[in-house]
């Protein structure tokens, strides 16, 4: 049996989480054992904390975490320290999760989604985006204070040492040697000490891949390419809040925020699998919410964790598949196609497999 630890959160994310669960039961029958656990908004009212101890250790001895989404706005006027968001980072830091993988590709039948003009999505747009995910400005110091005029002022520190960058830029490598062979580093080294400390230890790296091609953009330039030539794209790695930028960049590029997975992985195969989005309150308990990006997130964990590719590949055909028919959520409707609701998508997922 495969452990999965399963964070329902709040929200849509029940939602997409039930899904996905029902999905992989499908395609693999009594090979997993899912175990829910609390964290988010719905922990803070139980047990008054967003990621209880009890929560986080399941999380560590599972061999993967199915993470839905966690936030809305009962718990907005939450003290920084108590917010959901606070369980979403002690999770990723609690599980040593440091990579983020964001596939970033156009699925043909929803090509017509696509905002670029069709001269440039025709070219084809399948990246992956390599987010680091411990370090940088979201885990450095963050400070109020008062300058000595009296003003009220604030600082976030930016830091990354050594092996934070080199191990990161590893995962880059490594994906790109089953990919194009084309890694772009993300940084902003013309005006950050940090970034020109990744881009020299980048380089390092990069001497161990001489087969991949390394090329380097400043990250204001990175964001005009990836609208104006996405196809010459293979694998982007670029350090936390970069990555979380041009990460929904991406997202709008390929289509809608409720298609996309991510993964998060750490030195072992024990990642962290979530759609990109949150828990989208405005929709939640309403059947909208499309469970494609979390169902696809439970595909890369066969994929990344567990070793079960052909599992993982049947269950993107099935997305695939059900899209070709016109079967569409509110979120990728267009003319011509057909509004169904979640639970309507799901169904037509499972019935494919
Ligand atoms: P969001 O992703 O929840 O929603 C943005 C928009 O996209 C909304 O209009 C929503 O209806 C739509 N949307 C998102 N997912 C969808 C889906 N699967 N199907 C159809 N439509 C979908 O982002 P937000 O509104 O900025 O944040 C809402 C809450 O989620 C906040 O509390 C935020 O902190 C939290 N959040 C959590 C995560 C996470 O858990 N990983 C990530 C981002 C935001």
């Amino acid at each position: 049996m495969k452990n999965v630890a399963v964070i329902p959160g709040d929200g849509i994310g029940p939602e997409v989480i039930n899904a996905t669960l029902e999905v992989l039961e499908k395609v693999s029958p009594k090979t997993f054992n899912f175990q829910s656990v609390s964290m988010g908004g719905n922990a803070i009212d139980k047990y008054g904390e967003p990621l209880p101890a009890e929560s986080l250790k399941i999380c560590q001895n599972a061999d993967a975490t199915l993470l839905g989404a966690v936030g809305g706005p009962k718990w907005d006027n939450q003290p920084p320290e108590n917010r959901p968001e606070k369980g979403l980072l002690g999770v990723r830091k609690g599980l040593k999760v440091f990579a983020n993988i964001r596939p970033a590709k156009i699925f043909a039948p929803l090509a017509s989604a696509c905002p670029l003009r069709k001269d440039i999505a025709d070219k084809g747009i399948d990246f992956i985006i390599v987010r680091e995910l411990t370090g940088g400005i979201y885990f450095g110091k963050h400070e109020s204070f008062t300058t000595p005029e009296g003003e009220r002022a604030a600082r976030d520190v930016m830091e990354y040492s050594e092996h934070e960058i080199r191990r990161i830029a590893h995962v880059a490598f490594k994906m790109a040697m089953g990919r194009r062979k084309i890694v772009t580093s993300i940084d902003k080294a013309n005006i950050l000490t940090s970034s020109r400390l990744w881009r020299s230890v980048v380089e390092e790296v990069a001497k161990e891949y001489p087969e991949v091609k390394l090329n380097h953009l400043y990250v204001d330039n990175a964001s005009m390419q990836l609208i104006r030539v996405p196809s010459e794209f293979d694998v982007i790695v670029t350090e936390n809040t970069f990555g979380d930028i041009l990460s929904d960049e991406a997202s709008q590029i390929v289509g809608s925020i409720g298609m996309i997975p991510s993964a998060s992985l750490g030195e072992d195969n024990r990642g962290l699998y979530e759609p990109i989005h949150g828990s989208a309150p405005d929709i939640a308990g309403q059947d909208k919410a499309n469970p494609i990006g979390t169902i696809l997130a439970g595909a890369m964990m066969l994929r990344y964790s567990f070793n079960m590719s052909t599992e993982a590949d049947k269950i993107e055909h099935a997305v695939d598949e059900v899209l070709r028919e016109g079967l569409r959520t509110g979120d990728i409707y267009t003319e011509g196609t057909k509004l169904i609701t979640g639970s309507q998508m799901k169904e037509a997922v499972i019935a494919k497999l």
